[in-house]
């Protein structure tokens, strides 16, 4: 999971949807009844997928919740609160945030919907969204979301994106550093990797594979570095730069599961000097 600067995505928006979303919005408000919500909100869905695109780039046309490539996937603007119910709630739904460009995310179908994975694994947020024991929930537009502690993590809160870990096996961990701060971090990934199906085979395989690239990067590095050392060769001093020009690019946002790269340069940073220095340099 990468960071997704809200701020970045309301700059991008396209002149008048913010004033065409609070009409909307003022609509709903005034509605009577769910019927009627309902309706406004069917008769206006048009408005959110009209800024998917915009979703699409600020997230390097990656899900925000798993980092998947939407090039084969219909990716679709997913309401983080979800705005017709809230399952296993007696909710329904936060529908005044169904226009409210903060509370869209844009998301791959397997983290979106609830689908079965080839491994045998179920998953996709749907309409959940739990929140911690004890919190308050907001159950209509007078009540600020503020009072709410999700379980789920956003890529929307820089915190919550460093909540994860990845290691050399693919899964999805708790980040310990995080865990030693934040409450409730340990409950949070695992609600997380079950409902946005982190655990679907094929992502696991892609983020190994990802690892294990940065991992021999490093080692090719290392390896060209001791030779520059010895022989004072340029070939050698060349191969040693380039490696870790490729081990920056890895780590750039825009790349696949660039969040894995990051994690396997941490973890690999004590064995591998040019692991060291690609973690520490600014
Ligand atoms: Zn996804």
């Amino acid at each position: 999971m990468i960071f997704i600067d809200r701020q970045e995505v309301i700059s991008k928006l396209p002149e008048g949807w913010q004033a065409k979303a609070k009409t909307v919005t003022d609509a709903l408000l005034a509605a009577d009844g769910l019927a009627a919500r309902k309706k406004i909100i069917g008769e206006n869905e048009e408005l959110w997928r009209s800024i998917k695109g915009v979703l699409a780039k600020v997230g390097h046309q990656k899900c925000w919740y798993c980092e998947a490539s939407e090039v084969r996937s219909d990716n679709a603007v997913d309401h983080f609160r979800p705005k017709g119910r809230v399952s296993g709630e007696v909710h329904d739904g936060y529908w005044w945030l169904a226009f409210d460009v903060k509370n869209y995310r844009f998301a791959c179908t397997f983290c979106n919907s609830r689908r079965h994975g080839d491994g045998g694994t179920t998953g996709g947020k749907a309409d959940h969204f739990p929140l911690a024991a004890g919190s308050l929930r907001a159950d209509g537009p007078l009540v600020p979301i503020s009072v709410e502690i999700p379980l789920l993590l956003d890529p929307c809160d820089y915190v919550d994106t460093t909540a994860v870990w990845f290691d050399e096996t693919g899964q999805v961990k708790v980040n310990p550093a995080v865990e030693a701060v934040e409450e409730n971090v340990s409950l949070r990934v695992s609600i997380s990797r079950t409902l946005y199906h982190l655990d679907h085979v094929r992502l696991i395989e892609a983020r190994k594979r990802v690892f294990l690239e940065v991992l021999q990067m490093c080692d090719r590095a290392d390896e060209a570095l001791a030779a520059y050392k010895t022989t004072q060769n340029s070939t050698a001093r060349n191969l040693f730069h380039e490696s870790i020009n490729a081990l920056k690019r890895m780590k750039k946002e825009d790349s696949p599961y660039s969040a894995v790269a990051k994690c396997a340069v941490r973890g690999y940073r004590g064995s591998s000097p040019s692991a060291k220095l690609i973690a520490e340099a600014s």
